[in-house]
């Protein structure tokens, strides 16, 4: 798959990995019609929209980020942001990490279900609008990280492992208001080969 830091305009939906239903019942094909087909194509769309004319029709999606401010860096981030997270699904994973990202993650939060536990209570804590991250620093030290509406770990030079929107869009269709729900259904989808590919980069 194409990375998407590197893209520059006009920008595209990325391609999604599984079908459209394939997720059901922990994310349906309507939440994927809506969430993919609908919130994340807008912000692409806003994204082309916002590019053109504003000096940064040649820069990458990552410069663009670095950059810009005000709309057109919270449409960038979306774009960012939603590509990530759709393309770390997959039906029927394995359920926890291997290779040194498993053993990262015991290292730095004693054990896998204390890293699960810790994850929940940080994506259930945030207030509004946002995402929960695990996030590597330069020297590969996990963390847990929440950013508020569009906002981007990359802002402060973290690696982006895995991610869960907890905007209501991301999970109204599926379990109304009750996002707790969303967050136990995204443990049975969570592709962790991926994060642990991006762990490796
Ligand atoms: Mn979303």
């Amino acid at each position: 798959m194409k990375n998407i830091s590197l893209q520059k305009a006009p920008f595209s939906v990325p391609e999604l990995p599984y079908g459209h239903d394939a997720l059901a019942p922990h994310i349906s094909a309507e939440t994927i019609e809506y969430h993919y087909g609908k919130h994340l194509k807008a912000y692409v769309d806003n994204l082309n929209n916002l590019v053109t004319g504003s000096g940064f029709e040649d820069a990458t999606l990552k410069e663009i980020l670095k950059n810009a401010s005000g709309a057109l860096f919270n449409n960038a981030a979306q774009v960012w942001n939603h590509t990530l997270y759709f393309r770390q699904f997959l039906p029927n994973p394995k359920t926890a990490p291997t290779s040194v990202l498993g053993a990262t993650i015991a290292r730095d939060f004693g054990s896998f279900e204390a890293f699960k536990e810790q994850f929940t209570r940080s994506a259930m804590s945030l207030f509004g609008s946002g995402w929960t991250w695990l996030v590597a620093d330069k020297a590969g030290r996990l963390s847990i990280e929440n950013t508020s509406n569009a906002g981007i770990p990359m802002s402060d030079g973290k690696n982006a492992l895995m991610v869960i929107d907890v905007w209501e869009h991301a999970y109204y269709i599926d379990h109304r208001n009750a996002r707790a729900k969303s967050i136990e259904a995204f443990w049975n989808i969570l592709n962790w080969e991926v994060a642990e590919e991006r762990y490796a980069k």
